[in-house]
C-alpha cells in the first residue's frame, strides 16, 4: 500500500452534530438602534436569525436548532427547568448527537447552568452561552460567544467536564460561574476558583476540571416537583417578618444570604430557629460574592441545626436545596452531606 492510498483510505473526521436549544435572552435581543444597549427586548429574535449571522458555524459542526422558549431569563422558572433538562437528556441519549448548546439570558444563567450540571445524565458536552449586548448592537458579543460555545461543545476535551458556560472566550464550570457585572461583556466570573480554560479561534484548552460530583455522578433526576425554597438576606436592621411570612406560606427551605461568613442578624436568626422547629430546612450562604461559608464558622450549625452552603452562592445553594428536598432529603446531617458533596 503506498502512502497516497493509505492517506486516501482515512476518512475525514465528521463534524460533530450539535443541537442548539434557544431560550431567549439578550443574545436574541433587539433594540431600536445599534447604539442602544440597555433598552431592548430580550428574546425577540429566533435562533435561525442568530445562526445565520455566524456562517463560520457551518465549518465547526452540523447544527440542528430548536427554539424552546423566547424568554427574558429574569422570568426563568423551575417549571421551565424541568422542560429544558428533560429535552437535554432526551437529545443526549441519542447516539447521533454529540453535544448541546443552550442560548440563555445572562440574568439567571448561573442558576439554570447549575441545575443542569446536577440533573443532566450524560458525559456529552452541554454548553450555555449568552450575551451582554443585544444582537442589534454595535460590537454585539453574541455571535462570537455562540461560535465559541459550539466550538467547545464539538471538542472532545469538553466531554465529562459537567455543564459548561462559555462567554467572552472563557470556559467556566456551571458550579462556579456567576454574573458579576450589570453591563460589561466580561460579566461572568468563577469567584474563588477561576475559569476552567479558554476557547479562541477554534482552539479549546482546559487548565483544570471541577472535582465535585456532577451530571452522571449525582443522585438527582429531574422531576416535575419543585419544593418551595426561598432566599432571604441578612442586613442592618432586617426584621423577621419575611421569614415568618414564608413559614406561614408553607416554605420547605430557606437559604440565607448572610453577612460575611454566613453570619445572620439576631432577629433574623431567631426567626430561622423558629422556622426550623416547623420543619423548614435552613442553609447559610453569604451575600459577599466570593469565598466560602465555614460550617460552624459562626458557631451556628451544630447548635441550631443549620446547614452551610460552603462555596455555593445563594442562588446556586437554592437550586441544590430544591433538588435535595425533592429527592426526599431531610434533616441537617443529610443536607450537609449533600452540600459537602456537590
Ligand atoms: N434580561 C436579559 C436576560 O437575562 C439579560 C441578558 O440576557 O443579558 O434574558
Amino acid at each position: 500500500m503506498n502512502t497516497l492510498t493509505s492517506f486516501s483510505a482515512v476518512a475525514a473526521p465528521e463534524r460533530a452534530r450539535i443541537v442548539v436549544l434557544a431560550t431567549g435572552g439578550t443574545i436574541a435581543g433587539s433594540a431600536a438602534t445599534p447604539t442602544e444597549t440597555s433598552a431592548y427586548q430580550a428574546g425577540a429574535l429566533g435562533i435561525d436569525t442568530l445562526l445565520t449571522a455566524v456562517p463560520a458555524l457551518d465549518e465547526v459542526a452540523r447544527i440542528e436548532a430548536q427554539q424552546v422558549a423566547s424568554l427574558d431569563s429574569k422570568d426563568m422558572s423551575p417549571a421551565f427547568w424541568t422542560i429544558l433538562a428533560q429535552r437535554v437528556n432526551e437529545l443526549l441519549a441519542d447516539d447521533a448527537i454529540d453535544g448541546v448548546v443552550i442560548t440563555h439570558g445572562t440574568d439567571t444563567l448561573e442558576e439554570t447552568a447549575y441545575l443542569l450540571h446536577l440533573t443532566v445524565k450524560s458525559r456529552k458536552p452541554v454548553v450555555l452561552t449568552a450575551a451582554m449586548r443585544p444582537a442589534s448592537a454595535l460590537s454585539a458579543d453574541g455571535p462570537l460567544n455562540l461560535l465559541n460555545a459550539v466550538t467547545l461543545a464539538a471538542n472532545p476535551a469538553a466531554v465529562g467536564q459537567g455543564v459548561l458556560v462559555a462567554l467572552n472566550n472563557q470556559i467556566h464550570s456551571a458550579r462556579e460561574a456567576a454574573k458579576t457585572s450589570t453591563y460589561a461583556v466580561d460579566a461572568f466570573q468563577s469567584p474563588e476558583f477561576g475559569i476552567l480554560g479558554w476557547v479562541q479561534d477554534g482552539r479549546v484548552e482546559f487548565g483544570r476540571s471541577v472535582v465535585r460530583a456532577h451530571t452522571t455522578a449525582t443522585e438527582f433526576v429531574i422531576g416535575a416537583a419543585w419544593p418551595h425554597v426561598e432566599i432571604v438576606t441578612s442586613y442592618a436592621g432586617v426584621s423577621r417578618a419575611l421569614v415568618d411570612g414564608l413559614v406561614a406560606a408553607g416554605v420547605r427551605g430557606i437559604v440565607v444570604a448572610g453577612t460575611g461568613n454566613g453570619s445572620i442578624h439576631a432577629s433574623l436568626q431567631q426567626a430561622l430557629v423558629d422556622a426550623l422547629k416547623q420543619g423548614v430546612a435552613v442553609v447559610r450562604s453569604s451575600r459577599v460574592g466570593s469565598g466560602h461559608v465555614m460550617r460552624n464558622g459562626a458557631a451556628l450549625d451544630d447548635a441550631l441545626g443549620f446547614v452551610s452552603a460552603g462555596s455555593l452562592n445563594p442562588y446556586k445553594a437554592r437550586v441544590l436545596l430544591m433538588l435535595a428536598l425533592a429527592a426526599g432529603g431531610t434533616g441537617p446531617v443529610m443536607l450537609q452531606r449533600v452540600f459537602d458533596q456537590y
